[in-house]
């Protein structure tokens, strides 16, 4: 799902007499300093939703149908505390994700007066995005979700309806790690109601009915297979990227010129072939 035409990573004029800064206007209404961040971007506030609803169902099973209807207290209290814990972490790092600017380029600072404040050196090299009219730090990219500039982007993520940049990436993996814990809690859980079910009786273990409870339990199976596979490869991802100290995008061009270097097609050549390619914009 990451093809990124390589004309998104730099829209540049090289030269500062070609950066055109007479057609970059600051914005008319700046943001004020301190302004809640936060992208209105519909299919990623319909994936929020959706990711805080998934958390809250296995919230439910897990409580309802099986640990407060279990006769082992002990039991009952200790995986309650744990699977709290983690739930309220993992929406807690959502949030945080969701809510924190992920490293934003002023909108329309490609303006002559600031270029003029740069003092460019004869030779010196700018970079200029032509979308949002800013000057483009070294390792910045373009999201066409956010219409902003992101500095160290690494994809643009619809289930924390956000980028993942500079600013917001250790909520990004501290995200996926708990959901990851979750997830696996949550299996375990469910192997251990189902093995105590087949042992007694199906109508003493759940105060809903066996087959409501077999449905409920098989939902939740799927849903934490699900996810522990998902947040644990991204997680694993997002902690090479650290260790490694290059983004997605840094990456997917690497291999991109790697395929050039073997004479295969690149996203470049095919984005150019399909006007649909092209369209496709940076998201994980
Ligand atoms: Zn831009
Ligand atoms: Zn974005």
């Amino acid at each position: 799902m990451m093809l990124i035409p390589t004309h998104h990573f730099r829209d540049i004029e090289r030269k500062p007499e070609y950066l055109q800064p007479e057609k970059c206007v600051p914005p008319p209404h700046p943001s004020p300093v301190g302004t809640m961040w936060f992208i209105r971007d519909g299919c990623g506030i319909a994936c929020a939703i959706v990711t805080w609803f998934l958390v809250l169902y296995a919230e439910f099973v897990v409580l309802f149908v099986m640990l407060i209807p279990s006769r082992d207290y002990v039991y009952s209290i200790i995986n309650g505390i744990v699977f709290n814990l983690l739930a309220f972490l993992a929406l807690a790092s959502h949030c945080r994700a969701m809510l924190t600017d992920p490293g934003a380029v002023p909108k329309g600072n490609a303006t002559k007066e600031f270029i003029e404040s740069l003092q460019l050196k004869p030779g010196q090299v700018v970079y200029k995005c032509p979308k949002c009219c800013s000057i483009k730090p070294d390792r910045a990219h373009h999201c066409s979700v956010c219409k902003r500039c992101i500095r160290k982007m690494d994809h643009h993520c619809p289930w924390v309806n956000n980028c993942v940049g500079e600013n917001n990436q250790k909520y990004f993996v501290l995200f996926t790690m708990y959901i990851a814990l979750i997830s696996l809690h949550a299996l375990i859980m469910v192997g251990f109601h189902f093995l105590h079910c087949f042992e007694e009786d199906w109508t003493k273990c759940s105060s809903f009915s066996p087959p409501t409870t077999v449905i409920l339990l098989i939902l939740l199976c799927f849903e934490g297979l699900l996810f522990l596979i998902f947040t644990s490869v991204m997680f694993g991802t997002q902690v090479h990227s650290i260790c490694t100290d290059e983004t997605g995008i840094e990456q997917l061009k690497k291999e991109e010129r790697r395929w050039a270097d073997c004479g295969l097609p690149t996203l470049e050549s095919a984005g150019r072939r399909s006007a649909t390619r092209m369209s496709i914009s940076s998201a994980d």
